[in-house]
């Protein structure tokens, strides 16, 4: 049996699920239908039903449901967009297309989320809308990201693309799932995501019907009657053999969360005491539960690149997420007035450990062991 230690293992998680997804992907390559039809449909209103939103549109991947998202909301061109820095780059880029302008908030040093704070530094007559996101499986302090924009008019984008389904529990006691708090949630489903299927697949949320006929007819082409059409849109679909899949896996995703979070209590437990001089743990954000698609720590002293060598030399893969701010790539490069010091400093000191939902607490004890190994503790 091969033991080398894996960041994501997809396949064992497929071996444990074989004969369901074989006969869901059997059933739909018998059905000739391919491309929409009742998989697609039903894997939307269980989705819609188990996040907690009225409308639930799929489309080809979680990039292009941001675009999709940013479509609906029909701003000026030049429109500010607020967004994190330290991010995946698909919202960014997805503003940009969209011919918006990427303004950039600074995220908190423990969460990794932008917040009210950040977020209200950055906030011009211009802005039209944020796009939160939900960084590593936690929600962001929606609380007060909800108030802001309430109260400034700014409607809110969730790009809850590593975090679908987290609970978040406001002030006054009411529960949400990530995605379906904000005007519009944006999901992907690429493999290694939290709920993920075996290619690409993306889902938009919202419980406004005018943004989900909106975003519906920008995702077929700007269609609205059969080859008549609307809106300049784009071909952004869900397969019907993804959407199987994804069927199969939303019905055991209480399970997955249960692996992540058993194996975060894990790490959380052997990674504090002696190391905490070192390293820190996640912080969770009041209100929030974390789903951990990625286990984050902070690495101090400018040691991080030394112990992710170090550990990789004893066989334990770990991943920078992320190494680069957006705002200092090439296509994206904007120094001038940009001011986002915690951003700047994380992507010296974050390190993602292996996480997925078949982690044994043996080679959880392996990693932890590697990481005590090099701090002689
Ligand atoms: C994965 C991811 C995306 C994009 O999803 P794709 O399906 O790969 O297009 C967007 N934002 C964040 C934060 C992500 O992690």
């Amino acid at each position: 049996m091969d033991n080398s230690i894996q960041m994501c293992d997809l396949v064992s998680q497929y071996e444990g699920l074989k004969e369901e997804i074989d006969a869901a992907v059997s059933q739909v390559m018998s059905s000739g239908r391919y491309i929409k039809g009742l998989e697609v449909e039903s894997f939307e209103n269980e989705l819609a039903e188990w996040i907690g939103s009225k409308n639930c549109i799929s489309c080809g991947n979680g990039t292009d449901a941001l675009y999709l998202a940013l479509l609906a909301l029909d701003l000026k061109p030049g429109t500010e967009v607020i967004t994190p820095s330290f991010t995946f780059v698909a919202s960014v880029e997805a503003i940009v297309r969209a011919g918006l302008k990427p303004v950039y908030a600074d995220v908190d040093k423990d969460t990794f989320c932008v917040t009210r704070e950040t977020v209200e530094k950055v906030i011009t007559p211009n802005t039209g809308a944020i796009i939160v996101v939900h960084l590593f499986g936690q929600c962001c302090d929606m609380d007060s990201l909800m108030d802001l924009g309430k109260s400034r008019g700014i409607r809110i984008i969730e790009d809850a693309c590593q975090s679908i389904g987290s609970g978040y529990t406001f002030q006054d006691g009411s529960q949400k799932r990530g995605g379906a708090i904000a005007d519009i949630g944006c999901t992907s489903f690429f493999p290694s995501k939290n709920l993920g299927c075996m290619g690409d697949g993306g889902a938009l949320f919202t419980n406004n019907d005018h943004y989900a006929a909106k975003i519906r007819s920008l995702a077929n082409h700007g269609m609205a009657q059969r080859y008549h059409y609307q809106y300049i849109g784009i071909n952004s679909r869900l397969d019907a053999i993804q959407a199987a899949i994804l069927r199969v896996k939303l019905r055991h995703i209480g399970e997955f969360f249960y692996s992540r979070s058993s194996a975060a209590v894990y790490y959380d437990s052997h990674l504090s005491g002696d190391l905490e001089k070192y390293i820190s743990i996640p912080s969770i954000q009041k209100g929030s539960v974390h789903t951990y698609n990625q286990y984050t720590i902070k690495v101090s002293g400018g040691k991080r690149d030394l112990l992710r060598n170090y550990l990789a030399d004893k066989g334990v893969p770990t991943m920078v997420y992320y190494p680069n701010p957006i705002h200092l790539q090439p296509p994206y490069m904007e120094k001038e007035g940009v001011c986002l010091p915690v951003t700047e400093s994380l992507c010296n000191e974050v390190l993602s450990l292996p996480m997925h939902t078949e982690l044994s607490e043996s080679i959880q004890e392996r990693v932890v062991n590697a990481i005590k190994c090099f701090y002689r503790v």
